[in-house]
């Protein structure tokens, strides 16, 4: 018997799928070693398939690549129990933003030394549960905060802090994801004065021990320059506050951001270059200042899991109008609001069927009451797509189900952890019983 296999994927073809993606038979996708048709017949659809291994070995590519580095995974790209004991286990620390993500991280067995609590309006709660629970560090984002945090942490108390400062850098994939630019929400600026008058409030505050700067540019960015002109501006900063206060910060937090392909043949930031230039960078620029260099503190999420995801959908509709086919499934902006925020774009694969048909242009649209609601636009699948059939989006484990709404209550998706030819239910589909559950009221 002969196996026939399909034409093996172009680099930039593959560069979009996790490693482990295989083609036993045409059409016939695995991830893991399971083939994503059973796991749609077995969990049902929409899911969200989540490569084990392809997170594991993108941690460790961060730990190998960043060797003197802390590497924290920034929660908020995809946060359950299992996602925080890989990356425990792959010796990350963790980003998280609220109560929420600090609680479910810690109680499933996360250090809380080694987590940091980030958040540009942390309310009460936040502050409480960190302090709590034991936060390694609290990012400072805001003047009105060091008081209360001060007074929180209490006169006996000691907490570790970083403050958010804003180099004025513009950089990321879209303006709504740039955070690094004067004049948004996030951080203390170093242009207007903010961050140095911020600091010297922290010092007055013998409980807060401040650890270093930090800053996060914004993100899905793919070129090295911003991260090196954030380098020069901090430590520019730190030299002027050595100045000032002999002060000598052991650490200097870069932040996340780091761009990944979405669709075959788009750039991703080359992680080797990055570090090797900011090494140099920060070495350089803190020779000349005469500081010695701070420990490197890194926080990437969509560059950890976003690679590792892969979401499925069975097609429900196709309609042909006016100038478009639109191939309507049966998820969307629900599980996946990143379109529409962001106008990001996929390349969604059929799969489970092969078909010898002409690749067509066409609109993957969601099943949501908006027209805004669009998952593909221009998309290329075969023009005998039809009801019934599976799709597969690559590169959904981040920033997908993290911001999942509600809408027209259809649900969220489970996730499906793969690994070694085996499938596991980690987060179970959203069920009438679960919005049933929250409505407690008549
Ligand atoms: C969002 C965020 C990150 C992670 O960004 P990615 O683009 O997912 O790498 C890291 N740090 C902070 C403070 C963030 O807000």
């Amino acid at each position: 018997m002969t196996t026939v296999h399909e034409p093996t994927p172009t680099t930039a073809e593959s560069a979009v799928w996790p490693a482990s993606v295989t083609e036993p038979r045409p059409a016939g996708l695995a991830v893991g070693g399971v083939p994503l048709t059973e796991i749609a017949d077995r969990f049902g659809t929409p899911a969200y398939v989540l490569d084990e291994a392809e997170v594991r070995d993108r941690c460790r590519t961060y730990r190998d690549t960043f060797p003197d580095a802390e590497i924290l995974y920034a929660a908020k790209a995809f946060l359950c129990r299992a996602v925080a004991h890989w990356v425990n286990e792959e010796g990350l620390g963790l980003d998280v933003c609220s109560a929420g993500e600090l609680e479910l991280a810690v109680t499933t067995g996360f250090p809380p030394e080694r987590i940091v609590l980030h958040g540009n309006a942390k309310s009460p709660r936040d502050l409480e549960t960190a302090l709590r629970l034991g936060v390694g560090r609290i990012v400072i984002d805001s003047p009105a905060e060091i008081t209360r945090l001060a007074a929180a942490v209490g006169p006996g108390g000691h907490q570790k802090v970083m403050v958010r400062v804003v180099p004025g850098i513009s950089a990321g994939g879209h303006e709504k994801i740039r955070t690094g630019t004067d004049d948004q929400k996030f951080g203390l600026s170093i242009a207007d004065g903010y961050a140095q008058h911020a600091i010297a409030r922290i010092l007055d505050q013998p409980q807060l021990e401040l650890t270093g700067l930090h800053c996060h540019l914004g993100s899905q960015i793919t070129s090295v320059k911003p991260y090196l002109v954030a380098v020069r501006r901090l430590v520019g900063l730190m030299a002027r506050l050595y100045e000032q206060h002999a002060l000598v910060l052991p650490e200097l937090d870069l932040g996340g951001g780091h761009g990944i392909a979405y669709r075959p043949g788009d750039e991703a930031l080359d992680l080797t270059a990055l570090a090797c230039r900011v090494r140099t960078e920060l070495t350089d620029a803190c020779t000349t200042a005469g500081l010695p260099v701070p420990r490197l503190i890194i926080e990437p999420g969509r560059a950890v899991v976003g690679p590792a995801g892969v979401a499925l959908y069975r097609v429900l509709s196709v309609k042909h109008t006016g100038d478009h086919v639109f191939v309507a499934v049966d998820g969307g902006m629900s599980d996946n609001p990143r379109p529409a925020l962001y106008g990001v774009r996929y390349a969604p694969r059929l799969v489970g069927r092969h078909s010898t048909a002409a690749p067509a242009r066409v609109t993957v649209a969601g099943r949501h009451c908006e027209a805004g609601d669009i998952l593909a636009a221009d998309a290329e699948l075969p023009a005998d797509i039809r009801p019934g059939d599976l799709l597969a989006v690559p590169v959904a484990g981040a920033y997908h189900l993290s911001m999942a709404s509600g809408y027209n209550l259809v649900g969220r998706p489970p996730v499906v952890a793969v690994r070694d030819g085996l499938a596991r239910l980690l987060v179970r589909r959203e069920s009438l019983a679960d919005f049933r559950a929250r409505d407690v009221g008549l």
